[in-house]
C-alpha cells in the first residue's frame, strides 16, 4: 500500500511539474523561469533553480507532517515520491539535457533522447507565450517513435 502511494505521488508529480510549468513558470512566476529560457552561460546557479527549493519544502513538510503525526503516515510516502521525482528531474533536466556537470557527453539511449529533442523545442521559446512540450520524463508520443527508429 505504501509502494502504491509512493508510485502514484512519483507519477502524479509529472502532472503537477507540467502544470507549474505550463501554468505558473510561464505564468506569473515567468521571472523566476526566464534566465532558464534565456541562458547565461557564465552563471551556473539560475534563478529559475528556486523552484527547487519550493518543492524541497514542500516535500520535508509532508515528511515532518507523517512522522509526527501517527495517522498521517501516509505523508511520509508521498514526500519521498516528491524527493524521487525531484532526484529524476535532476538527473535528466539538469545533467542529461542540459549537461550542467558533465558538458561532453551524449545520449545515446532512445529515451533520452526523446526528451531531449522535446525539451530543446520548448526552449526555442524565449518568452512566456505559446510554448510547447512542458513535461519532463514524458513528452509528446512522436518523439519517442522518431528516437525509437533512429536509434
Ligand atoms: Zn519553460
Ligand atoms: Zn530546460
Amino acid at each position: 500500500m505504501n509502494i502504491l502511494v509512493f508510485l502514484t505521488t512519483y507519477i502524479a508529480m509529472e502532472g503537477v511539474t507540467w502544470c507549474t510549468h505550463k501554468f505558473v513558470m510561464h505564468g506569473f512566476l515567468w521571472n523566476l523561469h526566464y534566465d532558464h529560457h534565456n541562458k547565461n552561460k557564465s552563471k551556473f546557479m539560475e534563478k529559475n533553480d528556486w523552484f527547487f527549493v519550493f518543492f524541497a519544502i514542500i516535500s520535508m513538510s509532508l515528511f515532518y507532517i507523517g512522522s509526527t503525526i501517527e495517522s498521517m503516515e501516509f505523508l511520509i510516502y508521498i514526500s519521498l515520491g516528491i524527493l524521487a521525482y525531484g532526484i529524476s528531474y535532476v538527473i535528466v533536466h539538469e545533467i542529461i539535457i542540459h549537461k550542467r556537470l558533465f558538458s561532453n557527453w551524449t545520449q545515446k539511449f532512445f529515451y533520452f533522447k526523446a526528451l531531449q529533442k522535446a525539451h530543446r523545442k520548448h526552449h526555442s521559446h524565449l518568452g512566456p507565450e505559446d510554448g510547447e512540450c512542458f513535461g519532463m520524463l514524458w513528452v509528446p508520443f512522436h518523439y519517442f517513435k522518431e528516437a525509437y527508429k533512429n536509434r
